[in-house]
């Protein structure tokens, strides 16, 4: 078997990369490797990355969605976000970001990660150039004379693929990045997010709520109704370990009272919990993205702190990057494996990557601290940005995705 492209990982990333190469001038001959089974078309995805959790989508990220032809499908499945309020608990101070105020149809969307994995299977399912393996497992990368190779264990039995570019997106400490001597730096966060939607009252109206606490940042984010026409929101909750264990183990109607004292009553009455996940959070950052005919992409390349919404968002933006910059490639006649081209991603990138991993880094150590002089600056930041029109504006702009640059969203 032989390749342009082998990607690693049919995940969020390495599905969105795959329908990327496929929306290009010529499609690419792309091999994804996927462990875990491709849902027949119209059942749930069961990959990890298409589970219970939602996705807060930056506007900016909306229309790279719109490039690769798969906006179309998600956005009558999407939950448009008018206005974002960002609250401190028991302290000064609260904003309002809102978009009408700021000349926009929306400051991002709430897609359910559900949603997701349907529209961009579907994607893989529907692009040219495109052959998937699944269930099958990469067991390992290694150099070959002209580009990669690949040892695959499939049901049919093992294989190997020649790919002359590999991009692994295989998830937060890739072991086939490790496997290459590929180092990545890890710092935990000691916290975990719990996830679960939440019905309640009242309407959102759009609104997401995001609310720092002694504990850490609780985000609502909202979603459409359910079955039975309840208002709905997603729950991101952030404590540590400890608290989201006990968190974990309370019965609904104990899981929602606590909520409620944490939250407050902007939206009414917590009416119902649905299915609780959690994930411990670590900032994990590999120290190569790109070697000669390796690329590593998504959590691979780097997992952040979700507080501000920005994995899947920016890793979309270096997805776009990189299908870019091998087309460029192919246009000058270059080789696609060749360092020198690959280098140009992590350029067009870099600035990007240090901004949004850097945000998202700073807001929880600002906002989770009780050290008194980040506690000041907290509470003057979050009262200047409602004073200071034009600071407010920029962080909107910045949750937008529509800064220079771009991030993510709530
Ligand atoms: C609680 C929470 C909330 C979040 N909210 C947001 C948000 O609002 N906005 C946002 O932008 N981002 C958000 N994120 C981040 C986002 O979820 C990640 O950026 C995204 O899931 C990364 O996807 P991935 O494809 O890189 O990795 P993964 O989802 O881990 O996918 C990796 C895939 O590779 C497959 N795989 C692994 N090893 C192999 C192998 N050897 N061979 C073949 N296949 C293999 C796995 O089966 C899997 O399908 C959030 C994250 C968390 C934890």
């Amino acid at each position: 078997m032989r390749c342009d492209v082998a990607i690693v990982g049919g995940g969020m990333v390495g599905a969105s990369l795959a329908c990327a190469l496929a929306a290009g001038a010529q499609p690419w001959r792309v091999t994804l490797i996927e462990s875990v089974a491709l849902a027949p078309p119209g059942e749930r995805a069961l990959q990890p990355s298409f589970d219970a959790r939602s996705t807060a989508l930056a506007t900016g990220s909306a229309r790279l969605l719109a490039q690769l032809g798969l906006w179309e499908s998600l956005r009558p499945l999407v939950e448009p976000i008018r206005s974002i309020h960002v609250s401190d608990r028991g302290r000064f101070g609260s904003v309002v970001m809102d978009a009408a105020q700021e000349g926009l149809e929306a400051l991002g969307y709430v897609a359910e990660n559900r949603h997701l994995g349907q529209v961009l299977l579907g994607g893989l399912r529907a692009a040219s150039g495109m052959r998937v393996l699944a269930p099958a497992r990469v067991r390992a990368i290694r150099p070959a004379a002209a580009g990669m190779t690949l040892e695959i264990d499939a049901e049919a039995g093992a294989a190997r693929l020649a790919a002359t570019l590999v991009v692994i997106a295989d998830g937060a400490r890739s072991a086939l990045a490790s496997g290459l001597g590929i180092a990545s730096e890890q710092r935990d966060y000691g916290q975990t997010a719990l996830i679960a939607n939440v019905a309640h009252r009242a309407a959102h109206q759009g609104r997401a709520f995001e609310r720092f606490t002694d504990d850490g940042p609780l985000a609502m984010l909202p979603l459409g109704a359910s079955a039975e026409g309840l208002a709905r929101s997603a729950l991101v909750w952030v404590q540590d370990h400890a608290q989201a264990a006990a968190a974990m183990a309370l019965d609904d109607e104990a899981f929602l009272a606590r909520l409620q004292q944490r939250f407050g009553y902007r939206l009414g009455r917590l009416l119902r919990v649905g299915e609780r996940q959690s994930y411990p959070l670590a900032l994990v950052r590999a120290s190569e993205q790109v070697r000669s005919g390796v690329v590593l992409a998504g959590n691979a390349a780097h997992a952040l702190h979700p507080v501000a919404g920005q994995g899947f968002n920016l890793s979309l933006r270096d997805v776009a990057a990189l299908a870019a910059v091998l087309e460029e490639a192919r246009a000058r006649g270059e080789s696609i494996a060749e360092a020198a081209v690959l280098a140009r991603f992590v350029a067009r990138q870099a600035a990007d990557q240090q901004r949004t991993i850097g945000f998202s880094d700073l807001l929880p150590r600002v906002f989770g601290s009780g050290v008194l002089p980040l506690a000041a600056a907290r509470d003057l930041g979050l009262i200047g940005f409602e004073l200071v029109p034009a600071l407010r504006s920029l962080l909107v702009r910045h949750a937008s995705g529509l800064g220079s640059g771009g991030s993510g969203a709530a």
